[in-house]
């Protein structure tokens, strides 16, 4: 399988090029250029979820010095449970939060840090020490530090917005030490973000220190997110015959795109929503057609507190126009006085306690009409688990939420960070 650029077709690279640059030379994204096509027979026998990822990730690495070792890839990095849990008649969460850091991010991240150790270690892409430098709105750069941190060749900085994330976030972006270092920004997600593409976008940089990218615009963390929505609307399809519709909690629209991928290639899926927070960029565009990034506003659900997701390229790029959008997905924005109700509400309900994020998509499920909601079985992804949100959530619902094991273990380890401002000649001292 080959890669190209959202932007100019005429560079088409190998995957471990495509993983170890992240973004194009002419700043675009990496996609693949065609889309294998599924169909459920295509999984018989494949259940588990490193299964599942093998056979849908098989066609994207063909050619590649990846493809004999996806099987232990996905082994070891997707070595956790993706459980569907029924809700309610008409409603499952999909629990992304069972890996190291208690969100969906670690899929990706895990899937990433394993492949690119094999591209260091085979040498033909890349000379040790690789430097991965990653903006994080809260979970993507515990996710990172944790998936690279302790393996030879690479470091890790994060940078991440001060005062923008919550205390255990926090908490898990910092607690690292070795090679991973990590910087609050003054300022929002969007000046990490813009950093990063500044520091790319510098030769001398990003050669002399060998920048990776580990944000969800690179490609190997993007891929292996499909897997798990092929295995959840497969195991539904087993059961049910019937393909599952999707409500997304949207921020940088890395998951929800990985959610259209899965069905382009031809997993059983029906209807795909993007719940996002206040940050209204997504649905503004469907409304009017008219793209328009905006400044981030702060929000209760903050790991989606994206005013310009970088996403939405790739799926411009894979849809065409905007009216061919609307036909993929629907968005649907959230306010932060929705999400509280929501959290206490699912509470009420089921005794169930969730994250802001998901809050969100659940909020959504609640305000279809009624036709909509009984014409699928919908699926709500549950990003995060609500411990790490613990400051939002339990004042909310009146009750302790306990950390799960490995987010309790990391929780008592010391922490360490710098604040810097938002510049770039800030970032290159510390490289
Ligand atoms: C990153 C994140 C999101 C948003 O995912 P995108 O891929 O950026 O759209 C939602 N919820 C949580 C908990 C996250 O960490």
């Amino acid at each position: 399988m080959k890669y190209r650029s959202t932007r100019e077709n005429h560079s088409e690279v190998c995957i471990e090029q495509a993983i170890m640059s992240g973004t194009a030379p002419d700043g675009g994204l990496y996609v693949p250029v065609v889309l294998p096509e599924f169909s459920a027979p295509t999984f018989d026998g494949a259940v588990e979820f490193p299964d599942v990822a093998q056979r849908l990730l098989a066609p994207f690495m063909e050619g590649s010095s990846l493809e004999r070792l996806l099987s232990a890839i996905c082994r070891e990095a997707l070595n956790f449970p993706v459980p569907l849990r029924p809700v309610e008649n008409g409603l499952s969460v999909l629990e992304m939060f069972h890996g190291p850091t208690a969100a969906f991010k670690d899929v990706g991240a895990r899937f990433l840090a394993a492949s690119m150790e094999q591209i260091i270690r085979d040498g033909r892409y890349a000379r040790p020490p690789v430097t991965i430098l990653v903006a994080t709105s809260g979970d993507t750069g515990g996710a990172v530090a944790s998936a690279f941190h302790g393996r030879t060749g690479v470091r890790v900085l994060v940078l991440f917005p001060d005062g923008r994330v919550s205390p255990r976030q926090q908490h898990q972006l910092t607690c690292w030490g070795g090679n991973v270092t990590s910087l609050a920004v003054r300022g929002e997600f969007d000046d990490c973000q813009r950093l990063v593409k500044e520091a790319f976008a510098d030769p001398v940089l990003r050669n002399s220190h060998q920048l990776c990218s580990a944000n969800s615009i690179n490609v190997g963390r993007l891929l292996p997110q499909a897997a798990y929505y092929a295995k959840a609307s497969l195991e539904h399809f087993r059961s049910t015959g019937k393909a599952p519709s999707f409500i997304v909690p949207t921020g940088n629209l890395g998951n929800g795109f990985a959610c259209v991928w899965a069905k382009r290639m031809g997993l059983p899926i029906d209807r795909i929503m993007l719940a996002t927070n206040a940050n209204t960029t997504v649905a503004d565009f469907l409304a009017t057609g008219q793209w328009l990034p905006r400044a981030t506003m702060a929000t209760l659900a903050s790991a989606m507190d994206v005013g310009n997701p970088s996403n939405m390229e790739r799926l411009r790029d894979l849809c065409g126009g905007v009216e061919s959008i609307r036909g993929e997905v629907a968005a649907v924005p959230v306010t932060d006085a929705e999400i509280r109700e929501s959290i206490r509400l699912e509470y009420r309900l089921h005794g169930l306690p969730w994250c802001p994020h998901t809050a969100t998509a659940l909020h959504v499920y609640r305000q279809l009409p009624a036709a909509e909601r009984r014409a699928s079985h919908w699926i709500v992804v549950a990003t995060a688990h609500p411990a790490k949100f613990d400051t939002v959530v339990e004042p909310l619902i009146g009750a302790k939420v306990e950390p799960p094991q490995e987010l309790a273990r990391l929780l008592t380890l010391p922490t360490r960070f710098d604040t810097i401002p938002a510049q770039l000649s800030e970032i290159a001292s510390r490289l």
